[in-house]
């Protein structure tokens, strides 16, 4: 047996044809908790349900900085976004940089791209494009090739699909394939397909646990927001104006129907779009041999913490929802707690495609989980930064922190590079400490209870030691 290379690394050595398929297919801000795989308590997703009773669920998938430019930069690199330069929305991906799409080519795999890819430069190391301008729209959506731009009549959602599927038809079939389907839905303002116009009306929709949360003791991500339901829900995101009068709690719990049954149309058909790349695989006798991913590029608040949006390090935002399936290699129906990274995706892909993992690659394969065993170097404790400060839109501080199974301490230290403006929290720095064991929804900020000094003690440490250990640098 070839040593290091595991289950499907030796399927790769043995041929060519023998190596998988990927079909990488990721939405915009989809939270795992809309997946009824994930136990919803919203909504049903039936097509990506598939992938979850084909194949394993990840429940401790997260990413290293929850917004969209920058994760996108992480799956791509394998890199943290103070090594690949993407830190918020508004940076660029330089196109020089090697990619996990760059690497599969140079393996012998056709690549193609298309959707929502926000990275501001065109896309290298892929033999075909077709991507949204920047977030794109989802009426009548204009697309850009190496060709140009053309738009095109119709639903964004069901578009990415057409061209997904044109794509598969139409591809060089003597080699294995890299396809990232990119949707944008559901993504802000949450614009539903006119079929699914109407889908929940007249239904009303379980609020989460703490929509009404009061941020008791947590000064720096309550008072530094503004992503707050009701109050910061505007007239293109709900689609009428508020009530004259309206306010407080009643605003919240009005503005979370509207904005959540818009949010979860979106989603259906994401689903619908899943559920043909699967039937198609199906009828072409490729499922076999393709590992099919849905993920998405971060978590988002549906409602949680009285929030929507992502940013903050919270749960909800942190965790990126993440189903493959690959038969003979995935477990039908399986689940794992290990903690991976979205800079673990391209060293993972890579190994399956049996190509060594290359030096600049922070990530970590995580192939071994996917076959339902343990990773060769389990994450024990994970490194998040956001470091879009103060962005006008949304006012949430810069922070850092550790998560491991049981705890989470973030530190918000305000604001980092050139990011400028007149807005600046009065309680920067400070930090919380939240009990997951205790405290899942992370609703009581424990950094004073004498109880935890010792754990938080050593947390601190962890973060030093990771931080290092990624090349980071302390604010
Ligand atoms: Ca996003």
């Amino acid at each position: 047996m070839a040593a290091g290379l595991g289950t499907a690394g030796v399927l790769a050595a043995a041929g060519t044809k023998q190596r998988p398929n990927i079909i990488f297919i990721m939405s915009d801000d989809h939270a795992a908790h809309a997946i009824s795989a994930y136990g919803s308590k919203i909504n049903k997703t039936p097509n990506i349900d598939r992938l979850a009773a084909g194949g394993v669920k990840l429940n401790n998938c997260f990413c290293t900085n929850s917004i969209c430019t920058p994760s996108r930069a992480a799956i791509l690199t394998g890199q943290y976004s103070h090594k690949n330069g993407v830190y918020t929305l508004n940076d660029k991906l330089d196109g020089a940089r090697n990619n996990v799409a760059k690497e599969l080519q140079q393996a012998g795999y056709q690549t193609a791209m298309i959707g929502k890819w926000h990275l501001v430069n065109d896309p290298t190391g892929f033999d075909y494009w077709n991507i949204l301008p920047g977030q794109g729209v989802y009426y009548d959506p204009t697309f850009i090739t190496a060709a140009g731009k053309k738009q095109y009549s119709g639903y964004c959602t069901d578009l990415i699909g057409d061209f997904t599927l044109d794509w598969l038809k139409g591809r060089d079939k003597t080699k294995p394939f890299f396809l990232m389907c990119h949707h944008k839905a559901p993504h802000r303002p949450w614009q539903p397909a006119p079929k699914y116009a109407h889908l929940f009306d007249g239904v009303e929709i379980p609020e989460p646990d703490n929509l009404l949360d009061r941020h008791v003791g947590m000064a720096a991500s309550s008072s530094a927001v503004k992503m707050r339901v009701g109050e910061d829900t505007t007239k293109t995101d709900l689609k009428v104006d508020r009530p004259a009068g309206l306010e407080g709690d009643a605003l919240k719990k009005w503005a979370y129907q509207l904005y959540i049954k818009d949010y979860l149309r979106c989603v259906q058909s994401v689903d619908d779009n899943v559920g043909r790349v699967l039937d198609y695989l199906d009828a072409e006798k490729l499922a076999e041999n393709t590992l099919v991913i849905y993920t998405s590029d971060q978590g988002f608040f549906l409602g949680d913490h009285g929030f929507f949006d992502k940013r903050l390090m919270y749960e909800e935002s942190l965790r990126m929802p993440f189903l493959a399936r690959l038969p003979g290699v995935t477990k039908p129906g399986s689940v794992s707690n290990d903690m991976v990274l979205n800079v673990d995706f391209a060293p993972t892909f890579l190994e399956l495609a049996g190509r060594a993992k290359p030096a600049e690659m922070q990530g970590r394969s995580f192939e071994k989980i996917l076959a339902g065993g343990k990773p060769k170097e389990p994450r024990k404790a994970v490194y998040y930064r956001y470091w879009m400060h103060n962005d006008g839109d949304h006012h949430v501080p810069a922070h850092y922190g550790v998560r491991t199974a049981e705890y989470k301490l973030i530190y918000y230290y305000g604001k980092p590079l050139e990011m400028t403006g007149s807005f600046e929290p009065s309680t920067m720095p400070e930090w919380e400490f939240f009990d997951l064991k205790k405290d899942k929804r992370e609703m009581v900020n424990r950094y004073a209870e004498p109880g935890y000094q010792g754990i938080i003690a050593k947390l601190k440490v962890e973060l030093a030691r990771l931080q290092k250990e990624v090349g980071d640098t302390p604010a």
